[in-house]
C-alpha cells in the first residue's frame, strides 16, 4: 500500500488536531521490539558485540517492566501544578524518584550477570555492589546531561533502569496527563531530548513525523523539515552515507549547527530509534566532519568525555 508522505504546507492546512500529538510507549512490544532490532542490525556490523550487549539489556529491560513493583505515583497535586504552568508532570528534574528504583536496578544486575561474562560482567557485578547513595548521584547526573564525574561504564546500565522505571510511570500514568508543552523540542512526559525522530506509517500517524523520547520511550508529533532544537524551518538539511541506507539520514540545522537523525518507517519498517542510532555511528562521524553537534541523546551510549 503507497504511504501518505505530507509536506508542512499540506501538514499546517489539516487542523491539529487530526494529527495525534502524542504516542505513548506499548508496554509489551517496546523493549522486546527494540531488542530484536539490535540482534538484527547487529549481523556483520563493525560493532557487532556491542549491539548484542546491548540487545541482552533490552531483554532484562523487559522482563523487569513487566514485574516493576507498583512504584509511588506523582500526588495529583504536582500533576496539577506541572499542568497549571505547562511543565512536564514526569520531568527528570522535577520528579522526586521512588527509590525503591535502585532495588529495580540491582534485579536487573543479577539477571544481566548470568547473561555475560568477561570484563561486561565485572562491571555489571561491581555496579551490583554499589550503595543506592551512588546509583541516585550517577542517575543524576546523567539524566542532567552532566558527563563530569559520570562513570561510563555504569551508565547504560543506570540508563536501562532509569528507562524502564519512566516508561513505567508513563504507561501507567496514562496519556490524560499530558499535552503540549514549551519548549515543543523535549518530551511533553518526562521533559527528556530525543534520540531521534521517526517519520511514520501505518494508521493515523502516517506521513507524520513524531521525536522519540530518550528516556520514557513517548513519542510526540513535529512537522517535518523543521529544526528538532530550535525549530528553525530555514537551513534544514540531509544528510546520509554514500552507499549506506536511506533509512537513517542526519536532518541538519544551519541556525544552531546542530543535528538528529530521522527514520523513516516507509524505507525500512523495522527501523527503532534507539537501536538505529547505535547501530549508525559511521553516520555520527560523518557528521563530525561538517562540524555540526549531536544534539540526540542516547543513554546506552554517551557521547562526548568527561571534559565536556
Ligand atoms: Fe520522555
Ligand atoms: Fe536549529
Amino acid at each position: 500500500m503507497p504511504q501518505r508522505i505530507l509536506e508542512p504546507g499540506e501538514i499546517e492546512l489539516l487542523s491539529n488536531s487530526e494529527i495525534p500529538f502524542l504516542r505513548l510507549p506499548d508496554r509489551a512490544s517496546l523493549l522486546v521490539d527494540r531488542a530484536a532490532r539490535l540482534r538484527q542490525l547487529a549481523n556483520g556490523h563493525a560493532m557487532g558485540d556491542y549491539l548484542r550487549l546491548i540487545a541482552e539489556i533490552a531483554e532484562v529491560q523487559s522482563w523487569a517492566l513487566e514485574n516493576a513493583p507498583p512504584f509511588a505515583l506523582p500526588s495529583d497535586e504536582s500533576l496539577e501544578q506541572s499542568r497549571a504552568h505547562g511543565m512536564p508532570p514526569l520531568g527528570t528534574q522535577m520528579h522526586h524518584r521512588d527509590p525503591a528504583w535502585c532495588d529495580l536496578l540491582r534485579r536487573m544486575l543479577r539477571r544481566l550477570a548470568e547473561r555475560t561474562r568477561g570484563a561486561q560482567r565485572d562491571v555489571i557485578v561491581r555496579l551490583d555492589r554499589e550503595r543506592d547513595e551512588l546509583y541516585e548521584a550517577q542517575a543524576s547526573k546523567l539524566l542532567a546531561g552532566i558527563t563530569l564525574g559520570l562513570d561510563m561504564a555504569y551508565a547504560p546500565l543506570l540508563g536501562a533502569a532509569l528507562q524502564v522505571y519512566w516508561v513505567h510511570l508513563v504507561t501507567t500514568l496514562g496519556r490524560g496527563h499530558f499535552g503540549r508543552i514549551d519548549p515543543a523540542t523535549v518530551c511533553p512526559a518526562c521533559g527528556s531530548r530525543p534520540v531521534a525522530s521517526i517519520a511514520r506509517i501505518g494508521g493515523q500517524e502516517s506521513g507524520y513525523r513524531y521525536l522519540h523520547c530518550s528516556l520514557c520511550a513517548t513519542e510526540w508529533h513535529m512537522v517535518r523539515i523543521k529544526c528538532t532544537t530550535c525549530e528553525s524551518t530555514k537551513g534544514i538539511q540531509y544528510h546520509g552515507i554514500e552507499g549506506g541506507t536511506k533509512a537513517v539520514l542526519a536532518e541538519s540545522c544551519d541556525e544552531c549547527n546542530t543535528y538528529l537523525k530521522i527514520l523513516y518507517m516507509d524505507r525500512d519498517a523495522q527501523v527503532e530509534p534507539i537501536a538505529d542510532d547505535l547501530a549508525s555511528t559511521a553516520l555520527d562521524l560523518l557528521m563530525a566532519d561538517t562540524g555540526k553537534l549531536r544534539s540526540g541523546q542516547n543513554l546506552m551510549l554517551i557521547h562526548g568525555d568527561a571534559e565536556d
